[in-house]
């Protein structure tokens, strides 16, 4: 008898997740997985704040894919999705077509511009390995190039559009490694600025309680960090931001984090979508398609109050972990169980030994939060791969840091 071929597409924290649970659940060769992905690593999307400012190596933050999935399993396939064809239950890669009984779609996200002119051109995202290696080229390359026109202050000025987790946690970093490239280009920090411009009257991811927001923007503060607030971006030029007020803040930088939407072949299509992310039923189905299955930042989940939930790592491995196990009751013919998300608490990094967030409810800050982070990283490390992954990245970390 053939088995359910079962398609999950994107190896992100939802994909990932999703194939490895199946990996380790399914009996014997019970289903036909396979995994898409258009690289051959899993990129660990909260720690490319490190790289995109310098003060990490990008091999840190990934892993062969190779080195998580057992290929008598689970078949991985380096592709890119050009389309997906629910209705014909097929998916169109770059090189061939993919035919599947159950599908799961992690596909992640896609910045969102909010239409604001010229974003696209002139800004940059943190948003994979190749994004994040070429923003540390260029904040090198405005450094250098600053010497050679020393009138052109504005070669060091960098701005960063949104103060949510990605923008809060890259900012850190950029101001701890400020003072490195100041010293490798001869450049006088004072002639640095760092901006750090948001729309709504309060930075840092929101839900944080009003002290350790304070906190937060007092470290940055420290570090030289200038915050615009209740500012909005009216367009980007090769020059550098306008502010809705008309103000022109001329940068060499520019780095958008003030928004993601959902990957746009889920309304290509033809799901429903808001912002480009699917509504999904209560085990994380399409209510269209109830044979795909929809993780991550792809997906929209409702909090019993009737809110979407904010769409993140610690809840797309929840949703991988559900919907593999939903796929698997599925094809045993079991009832499914639903999705039920167990917030674990928020952790935002401030840069070098800082960081603020919540724990359930209890408020951490300081060096305590940042070795919370650290252990969140390395238990998310230990999921997917376990101790010879966690163990690989510290000795990485060891030599990088020689
Ligand atoms: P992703 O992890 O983005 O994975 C999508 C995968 O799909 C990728 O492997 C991609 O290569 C692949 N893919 C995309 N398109 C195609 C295609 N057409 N064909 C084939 N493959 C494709 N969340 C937290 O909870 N805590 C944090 O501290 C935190 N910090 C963050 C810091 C930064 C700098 C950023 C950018 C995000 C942060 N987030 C954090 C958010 C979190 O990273 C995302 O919510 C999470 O990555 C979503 O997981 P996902 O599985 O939906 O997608």
């Amino acid at each position: 008898m053939e088995r359910p071929k079962v398609v999950i597409l994107g190896a992100g924290y939802g994909g990932l997740v999703t194939a490895i649970r199946l990996q380790k659940k399914m009996r014997g060769r019970e289903l036909d997985v396979t995994l898409v992905n258009k690289h051959d690593y899993h990129y660990i999307t909260t720690h490319l704040h490190m790289p995109a400012a310098g003060t990490d190596h990008h091999d840190h933050a990934r892993v062969a894919i190779a080195d998580l999935i057992d290929p008598r399993k689970i078949h991985f396939r380096k592709s890119t999705v050009l389309e997906i064809r629910p209705e014909h239950k097929e998916v169109v890669l770059e090189d061939g077509i993919l035919s599947y009984d159950y599908l799961v779609v992690g596909l992640g996200s896609e910045t969102e511009t909010f239409g604001i002119p010229g974003m696209r051109e002139y800004a940059m995202s943190i948003k994979s390995i190749n994004s994040v290696r070429f923003i540390r080229q260029h904040i090198e390359y405005m450094f250098a190039k600053s010497k050679v026109y020393p009138k052109r202050k504005d070669y060091l000025t960098f701005v960063v559009g949104g103060a949510g987790f990605t923008g809060t946690e890259f900012v850190g970093e950029l101001a701890d490694r400020v003072p490195v490239l100041c010293r490798t280009y001869d450049v006088d920090p004072a002639d640095v600025r760092i901006i750090n411009i948001e729309a709504s009257p309060s930075p840092l991811p929101p839900g944080l309680p009003v002290d350790l927001v304070e906190y937060g923007m007092e470290v940055m503060r420290r570090k030289g960090v200038q915050y615009r607030l209740s500012t909005v971006i009216k367009a980007c030029t090769e020059e550098g931001v306008v502010l809705g007020s008309g103000e022109l803040i001329r940068a060499g930088t520019i780095i958008w984090s003030g928004g993601v939407r959902g990957n746009a072949l889920l309304q290509e299509a033809g799901f429903e979508v808001q912002r480009g992310r699917v509504k999904v039923d209560s085990c994380l189905r399409s209510y269209q398609y109830p044979n795909v299955w929809v993780t991550g930042d792809c997906a929209i989940v409702m909090s019993p109050e009737g809110t979407p939930y904010p769409a993140t790592a610690q809840i797309a491995v929840q949703m991988g972990t559900n919907a593999a196990r939903n796929i698997l009751q599925t094809v045993r013919g079991k009832e499914l169980r639903p999705f039920v998300y167990d917030y674990k608490g928020t952790v935002a990094s401030l840069g070098r030994g800082e960081a603020v967030g919540l724990l359930k409810v209890r408020k951490v800050k300081g060096r305590f939060a940042a070795f919370l982070k650290k252990c969140i990283d390395t238990r998310y490390l230990f999921l997917i791969g376990g101790l010879p992954l966690v163990w690989k990245k510290v000795i990485f970390k060891q030599k990088y840091m020689e």
